[in-house]
Parts: structure tokens; C-alpha cells; sequence
């Protein structure tokens, strides 16, 4: 397709289309332990933004997308994995603001709901092995050369734009002793933890990624001071699942009412308990914790526990 033949959008068209959503509500999390140890708990609903779009993926594009048109771009360029609550994002965002999206997904070629619903939003797919995964860069080259008009955003929509958009979660919200999430790259992370800083807040991230004390340089550098991250409660690795947890979101569904994905904001939320009873968190403390999304029926149909 050409640009010619698109219809133009501009930098304030794409900041508009990000900005055209309601603000998450924020309602207490009932759990017994954290009114045992004297912690009141409440929880951001970002889940709710979109039905589709993991709540964190809506605000990590906003920035970049509008830095890609801004730069006269019209063929966005990512990367993940077969089951990418990112892709997904990407794939309605761009095709809803007219602009082109392509799609370098890790392994073999496979089909699943996720890279359906990308593939009927217009995305590209191209399978690519888990060698040339790793260099990413090199990836985006060789497919894209001479890329007039692609614009590279990194795996998960990682990077600076991205925490700049992240940092609008917290934006209108004070009177919290921490703030807490889930953390993959930590670029969500990073962006609380900006505004957590102005509020005298303690931002943590729960890491769900084995092995990934690496990522603390990054996130503190992004958030421009050193933020805690706890590495204990990955249960096993990236997606691993055990009954416990499974048996922790039922029953946290069951006494909230609200879904939390396995893979990130059930670890996360798990941690806060765990570390509760170790009596972590002085009694007093007001957390707030962010649903960071990745219970669209999509990515997660094995999460209808109703
Ligand atoms: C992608 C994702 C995260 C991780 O966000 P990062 O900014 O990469 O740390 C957390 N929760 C959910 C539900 C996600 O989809």
C-alpha cells in the first residue's frame, strides 16, 4: 500500500485517539490477609480501557505511535511472541488510525487467537527463528531495508516513549503509601515510578521474569532513581503456572469479581500477599496496586473462571 493512499494523520490526530478513554476506576481489593496485617489495598483498573487492549500496551503506544507519524512514518514494525498482548495493541491501534503494521513473531509459524486478531486488523505477520529474534535490529533491517517509511519499536513496546506514556497512569493520583505492579521490561514500572517520586510514594515492581535482576539498570535509569523490584516471585519462570496460582485467581475473582492474568497481575498480586505476611509493608500502608490488563478473552480464554 502506499501512503499516498492513506488517509494522513497527525501527530495530535494519534494523541487525541489515545487520550478518547475513560479514566480507570479505582476500587478496594478484598483479601483477608491485607486487613490482617493492617494494609488497605486498592486496585487501578486498567484492565477495563479496552476490551482487547491489555491495559498497559494502550498507554506504551501512545507516545511512540505519535513520535512515528511525527517523523512522517507509516509502517509500524514490532516484535513478539506467538500469544503478544503488544502485537495485539499494535495491530488494532495502527489499523484504527490508518497506518500500516507489520509483525516479527518469535518460532515457528503458528495460528492462535492473538495473531488472528492481528492478521484481521491488517498486520503482517513474519515468522522469524528464535536466533534471528535475538538480534532484533538485524531482524528489522534485512525485512524492512530500505525502510523509508517503517518505524522500529522494540519487543513489548519497551523504550523512553513508552514511559513517558506510563507515567500517565499515575498522573492525577495521590494519598498512596506505595504503588505497585507487574513488570516484564519495566517500562510500566519505570513510569509509575516517576510519579511515584513526586508523591512521596514507594513504586516496586513484581518481576515475572526468571533471572532478570538485568533489567534494574534500565528501569532505573528511566525512572531516574534506583526503584525497588522484587525477584522472588516469578513462580518458576515467564508464563509458568501452578495450581496455587490458578487456585489464586478463582478466588480472587471470586471475592473481587475481577480477572487477573497468570502470566503478570496474578504473580503480582500474589507477591503483595506473600510479602504482607512477612510483614513487609508497615501497618498503615495504602497500596495501590495497577491491573496492568492481559485479561482480554483472547490472550486469556483459559481465565473465564465463572
Ligand atoms: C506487557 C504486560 C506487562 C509488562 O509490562 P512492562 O512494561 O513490559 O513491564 C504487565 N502486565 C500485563 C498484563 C502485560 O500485558
Amino acid at each position: 500500500m502506499h501512503s499516498e493512499s492513506m488517509q494522513h494523520i497527525t501527530h495530535s490526530d494519534i494523541i487525541r485517539f489515545f487520550e478518547d478513554i475513560p479514566e480507570a476506576p479505582i476500587q478496594p481489593v478484598l483479601w483477608p490477609d491485607f486487613s490482617v496485617y493492617g494494609l488497605q489495598v486498592q486496585i487501578k483498573r486498567e484492565d477495563l480501557l479496552h476490551p482487547y487492549i491489555s491495559g498497559n500496551k494502550w498507554r506504551k503506544l501512545k507516545y511512540v505511535m505519535a513520535d512515528a507519524v511525527a517523523k512522517n512514518k507509516t509502517h509500524l514494525v514490532s516484535f513478539g511472541g506467538a500469544y503478544s498482548n503488544h502485537l495485539l495493541a499494535l495491530a488494532f491501534a495502527a489499523n484504527k488510525l490508518h497506518l500500516q503494521s507489520s509483525a516479527c513473531v518469535r518460532g515457528e509459524v503458528v495460528q492462535n487467537p492473538v495473531l488472528d486478531f492481528c492478521k484481521q486488523h491488517r498486520m503482517h505477520l513474519h515468522f522469524i527463528s528464535r536466533t534471528e529474534y535475538r538480534n532484533k535490529q538485524a531482524a528489522y533491517e534485512s525485512l524492512f531495508a530500505p525502510h523509508i517509511d517503517t518505524y522500529f519499536i522494540d519487543e513489548g513496546g519497551r523504550g523512553e516513549l513508552a514511559v513517558k506514556g506510563c507515567e500517565e497512569i499515575m498522573s492525577d493520583i495521590s494519598g498512596y503509601t506505595h504503588y505497585v505492579c507487574a513488570a516484564g521490561t519495566g517500562t510500566t514500572l519505570a513510569g509509575i515510578a516517576r510519579s511515584a517520586k513526586r508523591n512521596q510514594a514507594i513504586a516496586e515492581g513484581i518481576c515475572v521474569l526468571k533471572g532478570a535482576q538485568a533489567m534494574n539498570d534500565e528501569v532505573n535509569e528511566w525512572a531516574g532513581y534506583e526503584v525497588l523490584m522484587h525477584h522472588d516471585f516469578h513462580r518458576g519462570g515467564y508464563a509458568k503456572t501452578d495450581n496455587e496460582l490458578l487456585a489464586f485467581v478463582a478466588e480472587f475473582y471470586q471475592k473481587n469479581n475481577i480477572r487477573l492474568d497468570e502470566v503478570y497481575t496474578a504473580k503480582a498480586m500474589m507477591a503483595i500477599c506473600e510479602l504482607a505476611k512477612q510483614n513487609y509493608y508497615p501497618k498503615g500502608s495504602n497500596i495501590l496496586f495497577v491491573h496492568t490488563g492481559g485479561v482480554s478473552l483472547l490472550t486469556n480464554p483459559l481465565s473465564a473462571v465463572d
